[in-house]
């Protein structure tokens, strides 16, 4: 089963993915982590895409689409999209590489929140820079100020969660993001998670949701 994890910034996607990575089986392409990881390796890659996530603006669509074509080709278990599709031309452009290697998506999963309320959860997350964890410092807080429960490290502050670019990035996703709500909708595979629920929750809302197109 292959599943798509569409909202807005700081609507849960990337926490709930690590769920479903490590008690589902999924494999997680999430283009986010991938640029940062690219950026923080100095590569071309991470060059040619660092000012375009600093300022809150999308990376061009064929540098995303040409990411993904490499990754997904030599990928046999279950995909799960986070952060991607983020326009029409990137959710074509899946469908099309999808179908070239014999592989659909079944569920596209749409994180619902309200919009006011992402950049308080937004500008609150950190996460870990060891194990990857994240956490918010209102919702989920490490037990200890700022540092992982787990690695006992000091947590890290995204640059692109800071306020003005944060504002940008949502004003990103209202114009070029938003528009593939109706675009899967249409295609019968469209389902809305209720993300302002605790983090069980909207896990156990996505495992439900998600049941009923096993095959
Ligand atoms: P994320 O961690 O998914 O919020 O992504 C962080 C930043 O990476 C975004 O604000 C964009 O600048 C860039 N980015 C991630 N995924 C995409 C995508 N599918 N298309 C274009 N830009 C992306």
């Amino acid at each position: 089963m292959n599943l798509i994890f569409l909202g807005c910034p700081g609507s849960g996607k990337g926490t709930q993915a690590k769920f479903l990575v490590s008690n589902n089986g999924f494999h997680h392409i999430s283009t986010g982590d991938l640029f940062r990881e690219e950026i923080s390796r100095n590569s071309e890659l991470g060059r040619k895409v660092k000012s375009y996530i600093d300022a809150g603006r999308l990376v061009p669509d064929d540098v995303v689409l040409d990411v993904i074509k490499n990754k997904i080709k030599d990928i046999k278990g279950n995909i799960l999209f986070d952060g991607f599709p983020r326009t029409i031309e990137q959710a074509e452009g899946l469908e099309k590489m999808m179908d070239e290697i014999s592989k659909n998506i079944d569920v596209v999963l749409f994180f619902n929140v309200n919009e006011e309320d992402v950049v308080k959860r937004i500008t609150a997350r950190r996460n870990c820079p060891k194990c990857g964890k994240i956490y918010n410092m209102i919702t989920n807080p490490p037990k200890n100020d700022e540092t992982c429960d787990e690695c006992k490290v000091k947590l890290n502050h995204r640059d692109d969660d800071k306020e003005e670019v944060v504002k940008k990035r949502m004003q990103v996703y209202k114009d070029l993001t938003s528009p593939l709500i109706s675009y899967y909708r249409t295609q019968g595979i469209f389902e809305i998670i209720d993300a302002s629920k605790s983090v069980e929750d909207v896990y156990k809302e996505i495992i439900d949701k998600i049941s009923k197109y096993s095959k």
